[in-house]
């Protein structure tokens, strides 16, 4: 769908009270970050890497945690700065429109960008903050990097010495209901639900499409690449959202 299809998809923002977005990696692309199963993507370039995403591999092997903390060090995610799809995002929240902004990225770039924190739910946490597995100390990101910088390849808890790692949630591992429960929620009550840059793979977080569209809302699916749920979309944008994503958000009027 071209541009007629932005054109529908503006009208029916500007008439809904309640917008809820669902974002994944690729509204991140364009600040330099790599999604996972796009054309560049992280597990399309090197299918192995999926191993440092699986907490049961992280949890029992040192050599995994290892690697893991050394692609910590030069995660993109660092130096990455919000793009035009972000502040897009952010215009919306002025609007009044924004009900939720439902995010499985890690970046933090949303909260940067300028989105509030009470409309912000990263379903699969922040890389900005480490926790640990054993006793559940959380704490900044950058000091426990300090400590890999300094030598420590697998640097356990300050507190306990148990494993430390991302406070993200790995594949393999449960999320946190409150915090899921909050997206759902939210999906139900959205008048149109906006997916951006998300393959629409991970569950249960993908459910929210189909949650959305029962419970009555109009779904837009804005992808570059097909998705399971295109088929009951009442509009599909391919992109690039750095570009369609202003154009779609900005008001008719
Ligand atoms: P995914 O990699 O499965 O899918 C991303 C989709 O975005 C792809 O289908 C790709 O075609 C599309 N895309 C990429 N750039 C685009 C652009 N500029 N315009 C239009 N479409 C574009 O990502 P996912 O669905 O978010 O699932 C991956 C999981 O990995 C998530 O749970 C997330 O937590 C994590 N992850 C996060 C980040 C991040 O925080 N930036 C990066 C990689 C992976």
């Amino acid at each position: 769908m071209g541009s007629s299809g932005i054109e529908s998809v503006r009208k029916w923002i500007d008439a809904a009270r309640r917008v809820v977005v669902l974002t994944g990696a690729g509204i991140s692309t364009d600040s330099g970050i790599p999604d996972f199963r796009g054309p560049q993507g992280v597990w399309t370039r090197n299918p192995a890497a999926g191993k440092l995403s699986d907490i049961r591999y992280y949890v029992a092997d040192p050599e995994v945690r290892k690697a893991s903390w050394r692609s910590r060090l030069e995660h993109p995610a660092w130096a990455a700065e919000p793009n035009a799809g972000h502040l897009a995002l952010v215009a919306l929240e002025r609007r009044g429109k924004l009900h939720a902004l439902i995010t499985q990225n890690i970046d933090g770039l949303h909260l940067r960008a300028g989105n509030s924190p009470e409309r912000v739910i990263e379903v699969h946490g922040n890389l900005h903050r480490a926790v640990c597995l054993a006793c559940g100390w959380k704490g900044p990101m950058q000091p426990v990097l300090d400590r890999v910088r300094a030598g420590e390849a697998d640097p356990p808890c300050g507190e306990c010495g148990g494993i430390l790692k991302s406070d993200t949630i790995s594949f393999g591992q449960a999320l946190v209901p409150e915090v899921i429960g909050r997206a759902m929620g939210a999906a139900q009550e959205a008048d149109v639900l906006l997916t951006v840059g998300t393959s629409l793979q991970v569950f249960p977080v993908a459910g929210a499409v189909p949650f959305a569209k029962q419970a009555g809302a109009r779904i837009v699916i804005m992808n570059a690449q097909p998705t399971q749920f295109d088929d009951i979309a009442d509009a599909r944008l391919s992109g690039p959202i750095s570009i369609d994503l202003p154009l779609a958000l900005r008001g008719v009027g």
